[in-house]
């Protein structure tokens, strides 16, 4: 008993006091009432707790014992045998954690079947259908109904390709393998002027974003490519997800850079907002709208890459606010 509990017999005059003041403190009350329960009850007892020893060394214990009375009826030793269960614990943990990452891969499967099914069958469906006409009608075709036609299949072809290169893109950025990660000092008020415009050269997103900045340049060291991915799709959403004006804001606080997307759309519902930023998850409000359960993944891994957190508020019906922080760095390296 003293090798189990780490002690020598001098540090050990009272047993029930040094058993007692060596259980671990989130037991101690657990344990207390088992072995309450068993004097109160047919006496045999079975328990499993941790102690602390002085060193500050955690073990895992497990005590079987039998509760002896004295002839009054009162409950007056304990017989039984501790066993040191610590190499049996840890195995558990480490199997447990095994079975949660077992099941979060069969989750991550299952969810990429239902994407893949419904994203890739309707391209596909487009591109086959498209490809038929072209064939059976062609004769009876102009040059610009063909060209047309033929854009459609580009179109989806690109779509396609779109989606695959963010799988692959979210499995390095996973895999802590994005070689092309290249932080440097970059103007983030000129990085969301660029997504603007890119938004605005179609036609059906024009003025739909209000914008505003603290006084630019607003210096962060960041990837401009991956940061440029991220934004992008914060506001792609936005504006996927919302009919109204979504708004952009970009600001700069002592030690963070701060960039809100807000809009008043569909929002995300309670139990979806939990699972946002695992890979292909989608909210259960989407309805027709496209999309892969991506963007937020990738954006996710892109903004933790720099350091940096995403956050998220939304109420169904409301709309959502997307957070993103970017840590400035310590030291002013940020020369525009
Ligand atoms: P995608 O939009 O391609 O489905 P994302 O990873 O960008 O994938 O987003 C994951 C899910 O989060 C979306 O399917 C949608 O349910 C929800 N979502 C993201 N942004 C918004 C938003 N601004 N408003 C409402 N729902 C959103």
């Amino acid at each position: 008993m003293l090798a189990l509990y780490g002690l020598t017999a001098l540090q050990c005059s009272n047993t029930v006091a040094t058993w007692s003041g060596a259980l671990h403190p989130e037991d101690t009350e657990r344990t207390t009432a088992e072995l309450n329960a068993a004097i109160a009850g047919d006496g045999h007892l079975e328990l499993e707790f941790r102690i602390v020893w002085r060193d500050g060394t955690v073990k895992h214990i497990r005590a079987i014992g039998l509760v002896m009375w004295d002839q009054q009826g009162q409950a007056a030793r304990i017989l039984g045998v501790n066993i040191d269960i610590t190499e049996r614990k840890k195995s558990e943990a480490k199997l447990l954690a095994a079975l949660e990452k077992e099941k979060e891969v069969s989750d991550l499967k299952s969810r990429f079947v239902s994407m893949a099914s419904h994203e890739f069958r309707t391209p596909l469906t487009t591109i086959m259908s498209t490809a038929e006409t072209l064939i059976q009608y062609r004769a009876k075709m102009n040059d610009a109904q063909m060209d047309q036609r033929l854009g459609k299949i580009i179109t989806q072809v690109n779509y396609m390709k779109e989606m695959m290169e963010d799988i692959l893109h979210l499995a390095r950025l996973q895999a802590g393998k994005s070689l092309d990660f290249k932080p440097l000092p970059t103007d983030l008020n000129a990085l969301c002027l660029e997504v603007i415009e890119e938004f605005y050269s179609e036609a059906r997103h024009q003025d739909r974003i209000h914008y505003r900045s603290d006084p630019p340049p607003v210096m962060a060291v960041i990837d401009g490519r991956l940061m440029h991915q991220v934004v992008s799709n914060l506001v792609a959403n936005a504006l996927k997800y919302s009919t109204q004006t979504v708004s952009l804001e970009l600001e700069k606080e002592e030690t963070n850079i701060i960039l809100t997307i807000r809009d008043h759309g569909i929002g995300i519902p309670e139990n979806d907002l939990k699972h946002l930023f695992e890979p292909f998850h989608r909210a259960e409000n989407v309805g027709a709208r496209e999309g892969t359960g991506l963007g937020l993944s990738i954006a996710k891994q892109a903004v933790e890459t720099h350091g940096g957190k995403i956050t998220v508020e939304s109420e169904v019906n409301k709309g959502s606010v997307f957070t993103i922080f970017i840590p400035l760095p310590t030291n002013e390296v940020l020369v525009p």
